[in-house]
């Protein structure tokens, strides 16, 4: 099987895997494969529980549409995540609800809006930037993510949801479905007295496992 071939069959797995355990409803969420001649992108208005490998998008390198249904609405933060991480081979955005509550919270830090809970939290997401409030698909969004995807992997578009690029399909799907649970368990405990890890504890786990350039 060519690889593009292997990347939609996993796409489709990967999503409809997501949709089955409710981190994505309806036909939200989105996700973009980096390809050799361009990139695969879930097709507009379709639902992540049924989606065919043969008719997902494919665009050109320069996002032109090229075959299958029509991409969609939200190319522009794929374009922009890719663009700003050029070793990223896959970008998943979801609406998934806890993380979607905390792109609500007005009193997190932009740079860094989870604080360090747990080990996987560190090595598979790292810091959380939020960036401002833009309506889907507007193109103005373009810049911000750019700008905040050069130095994270994770970003949460304000009062929207996630959007985390990886270097691959697999990776970006999984560091989604931690970003998730982080988010859970930090709206879980606020409030709390919790203990979080340690400057010393992030710094021996970002230096242990987290890759020096991590674009
Ligand atoms: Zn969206």
């Amino acid at each position: 099987m060519s690889l593009e071939s292997t990347l939609r069959e996993e796409l489709c797995l990967h999503a409809k895997s997501l949709f089955d355990r409710g981190f994505t409803v309806g036909s939200s969420g989105n996700i973009s494969v980096r390809l050799p001649d361009g990139f695969l992108v879930t097709p507009t208005n379709s639902c992540f529980g049924r989606l065919d490998p043969g008719r997902l998008s494919k665009v050109g390198p320069d996002w032109a549409h090229l075959s299958g249904d029509k991409p969609t609405k939200e190319i522009p933060l794929h374009r922009a995540m890719l663009a700003a991480r050029p070793s990223a081979g896959a970008v998943v955005h979801l609406h998934s609800t806890y993380a979607t509550a905390v792109s609500m919270l007005d009193d997190v830090d932009p740079a860094n809006a989870l604080p360090a809970m747990t080990p996987y939290l560190i090595m598979r997401v790292g810091p959380l930037a939020v960036i401002p409030y833009a309506r889907p698909g507007a193109s103005t969004i373009e810049e911000s993510i750019e700008s905040a995807g050069a130095s994270h992997k994770a970003i949460l578009l304000a009062n929207h949801g996630p959007v985390v690029a990886d270097g691959t399909l697999e990776a970006a799907v999984f560091a989604a479905e931690e970003l998730e649970e982080s988010a859970r368990l930090f709206l879980l405990t606020r409030g709390l007295p919790i203990r979080l890890l340690s400057s010393a504890q992030v710094q021996e786990l970002v230096s242990t496992f987290v890759s020096p350039s991590p674009r």
